[in-house]
């Protein structure tokens, strides 16, 4: 099984992707959960990335590109993968139709205006990089490991709205790349976790 999630920044690709991929067994490959290890362990890669992310930019494609060419070939994906943040450019999802033939790509739909909210009341852990929301969680350490939670350099506002206009420009393209290829589906992404949980599992469960 292998899954495409597309979706503004704040649609909540992420908290779907990390339970769809525990309830189907699959890996989760998130490229900017990845790019934020890389940068939290000062790799080359990461101290490279940083002024891009931070700035709400697109990271290369010729750096993602390898980057998820090299994930999709470890041990845990054998059964399948879903991936959330990649591709996002027409130039990313050419290449992936070199790496591998996708079954479903899921668009998570958001109205623009519910976006920044929901972006600037979001937490990130420090230590295992686990998400949160004020609205839901209001501790300032993370339940799964205990670090301090931090607000990420790239949802402070002015960052959010540069973000929404890359994503405007270089990623809803691939939504109608997807429609043309006949794998999109979309779901509406302005309800409540677990009824948009519920939509994305019934699709999983149909191919
Ligand atoms: P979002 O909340 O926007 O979905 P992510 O956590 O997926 O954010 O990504 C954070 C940042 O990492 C992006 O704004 C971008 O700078 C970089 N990034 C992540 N994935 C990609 C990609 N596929 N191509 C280019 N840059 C990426």
């Amino acid at each position: 099984m292998k899954l495409i999630f597309l979706g503004p920044p704040g649609a909540g690709k992420g908290t779907q992707a990390e339970k769809i991929c525990e309830y189907f067994g699959i890996a989760h490959i998130s490229t900017g959960d990845m790019l934020r290890r890389e940068m939290r362990e000062g790799t080359e890669l990461g101290n490279a990335a940083k002024a891009v992310i931070e700035a709400g930019g697109l990271v290369s494609d010729d750096i993602i590109i390898g980057m998820v060419k090299n994930r999709v070939n470890e041990p845990d994906c054998e059964n399948g993968f879903l991936l959330d943040g990649f591709p996002r450019t027409i130039a990313q999802a050419e290449a992936l139709e070199g790496i591998t033939a996708e079954d479903m790509a899921v668009n998570i739909d958001v109205p623009a205006e519910v976006l920044v909210d929901r972006i600037s009341g979001r937490r990130m852990c420090s230590g295992c990089g686990a998400g949160y929301h004020i609205s839901k969680y209001t501790k300032d350490t993370c339940e799964k490991c205990g670090a301090p939670l931090y607000i990420r350099d790239d949802d402070k506002p002015e960052t959010v709205l540069n973000r929404i206009s890359v994503y405007n420009d270089k990623t809803q393209p691939l939504i109608d790349f997807y429609d043309n290829k006949g794998l999109l589906k979309n779901v509406d992404g302005n309800r409540t976790p677990e009824e948009v949980l519920a939509d994305i599992k019934a699709l999983v469960e149909s191919i």
